[in-house]
């Protein structure tokens, strides 16, 4: 019998793999914000005309001398300070050679031995309010290389070169994950940060945030397992699904008497399986030496203090602050501090108001439209502010729970105020005593026979009564006063 015990696919997301442990190391190339390349002037926008953003140095042409971007060391290093990570006042350019096409220098300049960011950790968040910390490994500085093109014409090759130079993080982590789930709230968290700190967009439609998945698996405890690296996966869904496809793989694989070959892997996201590139034996001998065209890059400690003053709050420390000022779950908290904006934003609506009111509308209401719009927070039909005048209204009874969702429906429809909406459709709740018990009066009246039924003891028709009640006017009398008065008369 098989020693698997993977009883389903949601077992294999959480890691929960019976005999087999599964073991996960993630490189992710990030894409440095900066107006210029790494070692030359030339413009890096997304989408330009093809080889129009090639200088001198990122064509290569003979001669050409590498000019370092001040900008994008110091990009690096807030990002190292944003990982809790060592920063490295001495660092080393290496050239990492090989040939290929979109590579005409046949070398690409990068870090090696003395990257420019050590050791650091980041703080997964899980389901459940659940937390596990990661480490990282190194960051290091290095440039892309350009793009050959197989898709424009039936038996040609086009190279872009706009791509070649353009700086990149190297973020390299410890093989501490142990899930598909934990791999994908590594990417969430890592983009996350990068955001907030302003060094990397994360855009993975345009490849600014590229993920290299290594995967491998072995008995709990036991040692590491030989590994198989899955080349520029290309959304957080596929890293998920090309983990869960590989350590199948493995599994079966090691469970039928093989043996696991050390190779690089692409993830076919059609098929949803992941097959060979290369072997790991072929692989290619670098010959890493110093660029003979750059200084080792020594930093002034000073320098780099004075970019930590000028860290914004990250993920982390807001989510605590969330939790601690205003009394919410480790998981509202953790969805909120995702993205910048999206905490401005609810700090805004929360600010002097029921926080924790504000918390549930801004995550279950405003979220759902602005999924179902394929909207980002900056985008959304409902301000801050008029959010914030919607929990206001709740809060002093003007609307009851029931009739604040037709009002922001229909705030998120019309884009008008919640005060304007509820003066306009007349949808202010009813509070009067005098005018509920009335309507009371009125369908008891109706419904002679259904009160004697409920008064000999079939006290589930309470909410019949309710219902009855509720319609009569028109869904706006106050929930909690209208029970209360409904049971006092209904005992006669
Ligand atoms: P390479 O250049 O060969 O890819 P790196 O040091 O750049 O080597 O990256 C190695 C990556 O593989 C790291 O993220 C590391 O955590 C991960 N890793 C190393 N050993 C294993 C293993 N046995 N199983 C899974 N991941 C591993
Ligand atoms: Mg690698």
């Amino acid at each position: 019998m098989s020693e698997t015990a993977i009883v389903n696919d949601s077992d294999l997301v959480q890691g929960r793999t019976g005999a087999w442990e599964i073991v996960l190391g993630l490189e992710v190339h990030a894409q440095i914000i900066s107006n210029s390349k790494l070692f030359s002037g030339a413009a890096t926008a997304f989408g330009a005309e093809p080889n129009t953003q090639v200088s001198l140095v990122d064509a290569a042409f003979p001669g050409m001398l590498p000019v370092i971007n001040g900008y994008c060391i110091e990009q690096a290093v807030r990002t190292g300070l944003g990982l809790n990570a060592q920063i490295n006042l001495r660092s080393v350019f290496d050239r990492k050679n090989y040939f290929y096409a979109d590579l005409p220098a046949g070398y690409q300049i990068s870090q090696y031995l003395q990257p420019i960011v050590g050791k650091g950790t980041i703080i997964l968040d899980l389901p459940e309010g659940r937390s596990r910390e990661v480490a990282i490994t190194r960051l290091h500085l290095e440039q892309d290389a350009g793009k050959s093109l197989h898709d424009q014409h039936p038996k040609k090759t086009y190279v872009d070169l706009n791509r070649s130079g353009v700086a990149l993080m190297e973020i390299v982590s410890e093989p501490d994950m142990r899930s598909s789930e934990e791999a994908a709230a590594y990417l969430k968290k890592l983009r996350s940060i990068l955001r907030y700190l302003g060094t990397c967009d994360g855009n993975m439609d345009e490849g600014s945030f590229r993920c290299d998945v290594n995967v491998s698996v072995r008995k709990p405890g036991g040692e590491l397992g030989t590994r198989c690296e899955i080349k520029n996966v290309n959304s957080i869904r596929f890293v998920q699904q090309a983990i869960e496809h590989e350590a199948r793989r493995q599994i079966e694989l090691v469970e039928d008497g093989g043996k696991v070959r050390q190779e690089t892997r692409l993830f076919d996201a059609g098929k949803g399986i992941t097959r060979p590139m290369r072997s790991k034996e072929h692989a290619h001998d670098y010959r890493y030496f110093p660029d003979p065209d750059l200084l080792p890059l020594e930093l002034d400690a000073g320098w780099v203090e004075d970019i930590k003053a000028t860290l914004p709050e990250l993920p982390d420390v807001k989510k605590a602050r969330f939790i601690k000022a205003y009394g919410l779950s480790a998981y509202d908290a953790g969805v909120l501090v995702g993205e910048r904006e999206t905490a401005a934003f609810y700090e805004s609506v929360a600010t002097g108001r029921d926080a924790k009111l504000a918390a549930n509308w801004v995550i279950s209401e405003l979220f759902g439209v602005l999924n179902k719009q394929n909207k980002e927070i900056g985008e959304s039909p409902v301000s801050a502010a008029s959010l914030g005048e919607l929990v206001d209204l709740l809060a002093d009874n003007t609307l009851s729970g029931r009739l604040a969702k037709d009002v922001f429906q229909a705030m998120v429809e019309t884009g008008k105020g919640a005060k304007a909406i509820v003066e306009e459709k007349g949808l202010r709740q009813v509070t009067d005593t005098g005018a509920i018990e009335a309507a009371i009066d009125k369908v008891m009246a109706e419904q002679v026979d259904k009160v004697a039924e409920y008064r000999s003891g079939k006290d589930k028709l309470l909410g019949f009564f309710v219902g009855q009640v509720m319609k009569s006017t028109g869904g706006k009398a106050n929930p909690a006063m209208l029970n209360e008065l409904l049971k006092k008369k209904l005992a006669g």
